[in-house]
């Protein structure tokens, strides 16, 4: 049965695209997308604890090169006031001679010496130095001016003076620290130490750390990196450009800022800082991102920044990234193949399950058709019984009405058989009795050809009877019959009857070997034979002629006579049982249906032809056993 999609499905292929194929060619979008959104969240997750963890660590060598930075500071803060209880040194600032200077000179040359600091020198009040330890140098202080130097200005005020700056003399960056020194209470002159910072940066520089520290103004003082130094962290006013200007503090060089490409705050005392490269190939190379992280130190008020590269971090969740992408991707592919598998898993389950279905649905049908069969079966041989059994009925009563028939044609016989025998009787009897009289007087000769008729006279009636017995006999529907012997049968059975009605026979037949039983065959042709001699029964010309040939593996025997031919009303019931047209006891309507039904049993049939120019033919068809050659007989 064919379903109404079939037209359109058939079409499909050619006009839309497979909705699986869709699916396939779009699903590496969403594979690619997930890959992005994986290694997006996993770079970003990885960075942010990378960041995490590189500023706690941050935070441990920010406190430790602090306090380095500090104790290298407070080692010298205390060098200035201990020149305060050196007497030689008041004793030069009250009253200044050439030899007090020398010895302070000397004192503090030696000073300077253990102490490690760049420079010890003397102030009096005016600012002016009076010793100095590096009064032997050519650059040495000696005499020089240095009023306008604001740690000056605030020890002279008895503040401790704290200041950073590039040497005017030297032009040598250092840390000014000063101390007003007293006499019975009053402030005499300013004791200064210059210590230089430089050996932190070197420091620094070995353990490849970057950092800087940077001053109260904002101005990086010391850095790892020397093309950071003196610049501003943040930007500065013109007014306090022109303020730092003026005081010299950091010489003469122009103060530029130190400008970030990216700057983010992490935390309070952290921020992410891209600065471009610094050094050699600074055009050349990538700008570099840090983690800033600033504490305060506690004397003097400086910041100190450590920086912390966080490329490492970032290549180091870029790998991550790549990985989680790639794992993402993994997972994509085993979680379509598990679940195409589980399609086809699903696919092969349900293709099972229908198979089964139609397993049992065909069962199911098979053992409804087997119930059908069978009852069919039994309906059917119930049917064979009852028609085995009408068979053997119907055969019981042919084999009856054949019977009947037999008898019924000795029954009309009877009287012509009775005449038949009584004359060899009688001549017997007139024979014997004859012969014994011979016999007494010895004619011989005369007995014995009396006996010899006798004799013939008891073969006749014996062959006689036995033809009777023979035709009264039970038969078979088939057998071996010869036609000629049948015919020869017949004409000696009916020889009475036509002894006293003549008639001419025509014979055009050949012997042939037909499949019927020998005694049904003479039958039936008694039967024909008998209904023409009664047909002529009133006319003084009578023939019968027997006409035969073989056709198609049959034998047509016509048996036609020159009688008034049958009526149209009595032809309808020619074949009917019990109809008869003559007269008393003569006929029993038995004879035609008799031997058409002996014919039709044997494989044959009877039929009959009405001429135009009368008489009555009777064609007998019966099946041959061997084909014989037609081999016309004698005419009588
Ligand atoms: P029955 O001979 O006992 O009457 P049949 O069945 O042999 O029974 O014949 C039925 C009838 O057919 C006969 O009574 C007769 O009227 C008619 N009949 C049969 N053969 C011929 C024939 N050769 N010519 C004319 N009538 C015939």
């Amino acid at each position: 049965m064919q379903s109404p999609s079939t037209t359109p499905r058939a079409l499909a292929p050619s006009l839309t695209v497979k909705p699986r194929l869709i699916r396939r060619l779009l699903l590496p979008l969403p594979i690619i997308l997930l890959m992005l959104a994986c290694g997006y969240i996993a770079y970003y997750t990885s960075v942010q604890i990378g960041i995490r963890a590189l500023a706690e660590s941050g935070e441990r060598q920010l406190e430790l090169h602090a306090r380095a930075v500090e104790s290298e500071i407070s080692t010298h803060t205390y060098l200035p006031s201990l020149l305060e209880l050196e007497s030689s040194v008041s004793r030069l600032l009250l009253n200044p001679t050439d030899y007090r200077r020398d010895q302070v000179n000397d004192y503090l040359e030696g000073l300077n010496r253990r102490s490690g600091s760049r420079a010890v020198y003397v102030l009096d009040r005016k600012g002016r130095v009076l010793a100095t330890s590096n009064w032997r140098d050519a650059d040495s202080f000696q005499g020089e001016d240095l009023a306008f130097r604001a740690y000056f200005q605030d020890a002279i005020k008895g503040k401790p003076g704290r200041f950073y700056g590039i040497g005017s003399t030297t032009g040598e960056p250092g840390y000014y620290l000063a101390h007003g020194l007293r006499h019975q209470g009053k402030i005499i002159g300013v004791a200064v130490v210059k210590i230089r910072l430089d050996p932190l940066e070197k420091r620094w520089e070995r353990a490849r750390l970057e950092a800087f520290v940077s001053d109260e103004n904002g101005i990086i003082i010391l850095s790892s990196d020397p093309t950071r130094r003196l610049k501003a962290v943040h930007p500065l006013s013109a007014e306090t450009r022109a303020k730092l200007a003026d005081s010299l503090q950091y010489h003469w060089t122009t103060l530029k800022e130190l400008q970030p490409l990216t700057r983010q705050r992490f935390a309070a005392d952290a921020e992410l800082l891209t600065l471009p490269a610094s050094g050699e190939n600074a055009g050349e190379e990538q700008p570099i991102s840090y983690l800033a992280q600033t504490r305060r130190l506690n004397d003097p008020p400086w910041d100190f920044t450590l920086l912390s590269p966080v490329q490492d971090v970032r290549r180091e969740a870029a790998s991550h990234g790549m990985l989680a992408a790639v794992a993402c991707a993994l997972l994509a592919f085993l979680l379509i193949a598990w679940n195409e598998r589980r399609k086809v898993i699903a696919t092969r389950l349900a293709a099972r399950e229908a198979l089964l279905q139609a397993n049992n649905e065909l069962e199911r049908k098979i053992a409804e058709r087997t119930a059908d069969l069978r009852s069919s079966n039994e309906r059917l041989k119930a049917q064979i019984r009852e028609r085995q059994q009408a068979e053997v009925t119907l055969r019981k009563t042919q084999d009856d009405l054949v019977q009947a028939g037999k008898l019924a044609v000795i029954g009309q016989m009877s009287t012509s058989i009775a005449h038949e025998l009584n004359q060899p009787l009688a001549a017997l009897r007139t024979l014997s009795g004859n012969t014994v009289r011979f016999l007494q007087r010895g004619a011989l000769d005369t007995a014995s050809s009396n006996l010899a008729t006798i004799n013939e006279l008891v073969d006749r009636m014996g062959r006689i009877t036995g033809s009777l017995r023979a035709f009264a006999r039970r038969s078979d529907d088939s057998g071996d019959a010869r036609l000629g012997k049948a015919v020869d049968a017949a004409l000696f059975l009916l020889h009475p009857r036509l002894e006293r009605t003549p008639l001419r026979i025509h014979r055009a037949y050949s012997d042939a070997r037909l499949a019927i039983d020998q005694t049904r065959l003479e039958q039936i042709l008694v039967n024909l034979i008998v209904n023409a001699i009664d047909a002529m029964h009133g006319q003084s010309d009578r023939q019968l002629w027997l006409d035969g040939h073989a056709q198609d593996g049959h034998y047509r025997l016509q048996i036609r006579d020159n009688g008034p031919g049958i009526p149209p009303s009595v032809r309808v019931h020619l074949f009917e049982p019990f109809f008869t047209t003559k007269p008393g006891e003569q006929g029993l309507g038995l004879g035609l249906t008799l031997s058409a039904s002996l014919a039709a049993a044997a494989g044959g049939n009877l039929s009959v032809q009405h001429l135009e120019n009368g008489g009555t033919a009777f064609e007998l068809n019966l099946p041959l056993l061997h084909q014989s050659p037609a081999e016309p007989s004698r005419d009588e």
